[in-house]
């Protein structure tokens, strides 16, 4: 591991050169990003199969395809993002002109968790560097294999002194934390984002937290179930389940449940067959300490389907889990596996009574064909985005800002969202000479009525 204090104080000297702002460098290096992640397909994949047997189709849609789109959209908007915006004047100056200036926060730290492990470690970055800032990015380390490629393909591309990889675990991550940064980017527990806010606010850094929780699907009785069902197994067991806006658990009508229930076995069998174990479409647990954090959670679980394991492959097969109680082990925090426990309910109320027991989450779905109630849940409760009528795919829009609230986050990304993150706005008013309103100056005598006036009808 580098010095962190050297290498802070080379990003900073090479962020005062201004070349991290120069446009038409920023997007070159982004248009070599691009090409590296399209050449290195193959090797990246093979990557995320050694940390988790993840199929070569779910890389392409969670990992490589959202980053392509990611850049395409900044290299299209890029010179468009960053001009100074005009906004209205307020009269009350007159006469003066006032802009939105975009400024970079300068050396930022971005830390990555390993579900995503390449999409989530490069995303942020292409937004940070796209703002121009420079950046130190830390994988983690529980994806060892991706965290390699991660620092080759960007060791490549960057000096160190515009983007540096370092690799590590908690021990080099507090080493970093403990640096005065000017902005630190986190994307993992809530745990850990409490640490990472802690070590902010010594140097009252600015943070966005990017965390997780537990997301409830809500699905009532003029559901379309069949095709919920298929939805809901799509949104749950891609990635094993390890997905932070992945269903967490189902609320589901009781008038309807039986007959969901019965459509998300045979959605699990069409997926991954009879043994979901020898289904080249099925990833793996990502080590031992979360296979047996995830299994603790069966202990007590009335299964419906699943349920099985194999500690020698970190495997476990998609699990349905029926009506568990609320404080029993799998409904006391985020599953972050495929387990998905069904859960019924009668009234709004007994919604409102389970999901107002956790903290707000990062996903919420609402499955029905009733758009006054899809509406009303959507107000009703604080969640970081969602979707009605399926599961996850508010992510892949970049249109859309990404983030949590509460407990699952603080701040969001994603398109212009992320240039948003990583830019400080300055307000500036230019103000002409060629008129001095003499009100607002001293001696104040006389002057008093005239200014509620001009506060009243110049604003
Ligand atoms: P994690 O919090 O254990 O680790 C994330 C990063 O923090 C890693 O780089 C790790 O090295 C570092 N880290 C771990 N412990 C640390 C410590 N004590 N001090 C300093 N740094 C430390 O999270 P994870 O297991 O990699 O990911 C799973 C969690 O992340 C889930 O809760 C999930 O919901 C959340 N997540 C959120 C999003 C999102 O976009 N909101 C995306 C993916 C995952």
């Amino acid at each position: 591991m580098k010095d962190p204090k050297q290498l802070i104080k080379s990003q900073k000297s090479f962020f005062e050169t201004g070349k991290t702002r120069d446009i038409s460098f920023i997007k070159a290096k982004l248009k070599r990003l691009k090409k590296s992640i399209i050449t290195n397909e193959d090797a990246i994949h093979q990557a995320l199969y050694k940390d988790f047997k993840k199929p070569k189709f779910e890389a392409y849609i969670s990992e490589f395809g959202i980053l392509i789109s990611e850049i395409d959209i900044v290299l299209n908007n890029l010179s468009k993002w960053s001009k100074p915006k005009k906004v209205r004047a307020s009269k009350l100056n007159f006469p003066s002109k006032d802009y939105i200036y975009s400024e970079p926060h300068g050396t930022v730290l971005v830390i990555a968790p390993w579900n995503y492990p390449f999409q989530l470690a490069i995303s942020p970055v292409i937004s940070a560097i796209a703002a121009g800032n420079t950046v130190v990015l830390k994988p983690s380390e529980v994806s060892s294999h991706t965290a390699v490629i991660i620092k080759i393909i960007l060791s490549d591309i960057f000096d160190d002194a515009h983007l540096c990889v370092e690799l590590g675990g908690v021990s080099e991550t507090t080493t970093l934390l403990k640096e005065r940064w000017d902005y630190i980017f986190f994307t993992g527990s809530v745990a850990v984002g409490k640490i990472i806010a802690k070590a902010a606010a010594v140097h009252l850094t600015p943070v966005t937290l990017e965390l997780g929780g537990k997301n409830p699907c809500i699905v009532d009785e003029s559901a379309d179930i069949k095709l919920t069902a298929k939805r809901l197994v799509w949104g749950k067991f891609l990635n094993a389940g390890q997905t932070c806006i992945a269903p967490d658990y189902i609320l589901a009508n009781n008038r309807i449940k039986a007959d969901l229930v019965q459509h998300l076995k045979t959605e699990i069998f069409k997926a991954y067959g009879e043994n979901p174990e020898i289904s080249p479409n099925y990833p793996r647990i990502v080590n031992a300490k979360n296979l047996q954090r995830l299994t603790a959670m069966l202990e007590d679980a009335e299964i419906l389907v699943g349920g099985n394991s194999n500690s020698s492959d970190n495997y476990l097969a998609p699990t349905l889990v029926n009506n568990p109680k609320l404080d029993s082990k799998v409904m006391e925090g985020e599953i972050f596996g495929p387990i998905l426990p069904v859960l019924d309910y009668q009234t709004e109320k007994d919604i409102e009574s389970i999901v107002k027991s956790y903290e707000k989450p990062l996903g919420f779905y609402v499955f029905s064909e009733n758009k006054a109630f899809c509406n009303s849940l959507i107000q009703k409760y604080s969640f970081g985005g969602g979707a009605v009528n399926d599961t996850m795919i508010h992510f892949g829009n970049p249109r859309l800002p990404f983030g949590g609230v509460g407990e699952s986050g603080i701040g969001a990304y994603h398109g212009h969202f992320g240039y948003e993150t990583f830019t400080h706005k300055k307000g500036i008013t230019i103000k002409a000479n060629w008129l001095d309103i003499p009100l607002r100056y001293a001696p104040y005598k006389n002057k008093l009525k005239l200014l509620k006036k001009a506060f009243k009808w110049l604003r």
